[in-house]
């Protein structure tokens, strides 16, 4: 069995993110790591190749599409407990949209399958903590003319079959599938496992490839901002945080202050 994990490489939410002058993300001076949300997808399938029959008879591979830095993505993974990784880079893909990033994935999930052989289960975050657009994996689906379950927050699967639970505002749906098929997991699934010192140093052992657009058959043409069909216009910083207002316990008036302060604003 092969499973494709699609980890994106994202600015560090703590660190001081930028853009560029054309409005882009700034993914290269900006300190990055593996997004957060991807870490679960990575969990679940480690998760999967344990429960497995024959665990050894599993491959878990990462796929990261991004800039050079962005290999740490896929090392993290390896780091995790991942078997082998596949980094994308290439220059024509700065700027690129949904379309396609879903693009570049999905070709190089075609050219693991060419060969590895089948991949049955490729599976995503539930959106990434950068853009947010959570459309990938069903944009991925669509190339790969495959099947999705989404947004999974509990994954069960014997042989072929996969049934996960999909929770929405008003109920839980129980969702079923056959593989091959595509799948995105929610933060809800699990905390993800930290790498051990065993993992960090097996990781630098294990397969890493690198790609360019070319190896995947994918022209430079057809990714990049000059294709993307949305555009950011302007960009804004946020104002700098006002300080807070800070409620004084002098003569015994605090806890009126504090209640009157908390209904002023509607939270009682
Ligand atoms: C209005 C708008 C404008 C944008 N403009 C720009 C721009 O000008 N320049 C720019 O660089 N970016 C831009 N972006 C961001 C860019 O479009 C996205 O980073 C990219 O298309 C992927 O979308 P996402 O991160 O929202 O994916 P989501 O759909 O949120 O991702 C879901 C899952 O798909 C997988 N995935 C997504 N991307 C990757 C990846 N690269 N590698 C591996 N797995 C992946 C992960 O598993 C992830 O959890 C823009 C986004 C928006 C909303």
């Amino acid at each position: 069995m092969n499973i494709v994990v699609c980890v994106k490489y994202v600015p560090d939410a703590t660190a001081d993110r930028r853009f560029e002058s054309d409005n882009t993300v700034d993914r290269v001076g900006v300190d990055g790591l593996l997004s957060e949300l991807d870490e679960y997808a990575v969990e679940q399938a480690l998760q999967l190749k344990e429960k497995a029959e024959d665990p050894t008879s599993v491959t878990v591979t990462a796929l990261c599409v991004g800039p050079e830095k962005a290999v740490d993505a896929v090392r993290k993974a390896l780091q995790m407990g991942a078997d082998e990784g596949v980094h994308v880079s290439d220059e024509a893909i700065a700027g690129s949209d949904y379309i396609a990033t879903s693009l570049v994935l999905a070709k190089a999930v075609e050219k693991i399958k060419a060969d590895k052989g089948q991949v049955d289960l490729v599976m995503c975050g539930m959106a990434s903590t950068d853009a947010s657009g959570s459309v990938v994996p069903a944009m991925l689906a669509e190339r790969l003319g495959l099947p999705q379950v989404t947004f999974a927050s509990v994954i069960e699967s014997q042989g072929d079959q996969v049934r996960i639970k999909r929770d929405g505002d008003t109920a839980t749906e129980v969702i079923g599938g056959t593989m091959p098929l595509v799948m995105s997991v929610t933060d809800q699934t699990g905390e993800a496992r930290y790498p051990s010192f065993k993992g960090i140093m097996a990781a630098k052992k294990k397969p890493m490839e690198t790609l360019a657009l070319s190896d995947i058959g994918v022209d430079a043409g057809e990714v990049g901002l000059s294709v993307a069909w949305s555009e950011v216009a302007d960009t804004t910083e946020r104002p700098p945080r006002t300080a807070g207002e800070i409620v004084k316990d002098e003569d015994g008036s605090g806890a009126t202050a504090l209640t009157g302060f908390l209904a002023s604003k509607k939270f009682i």
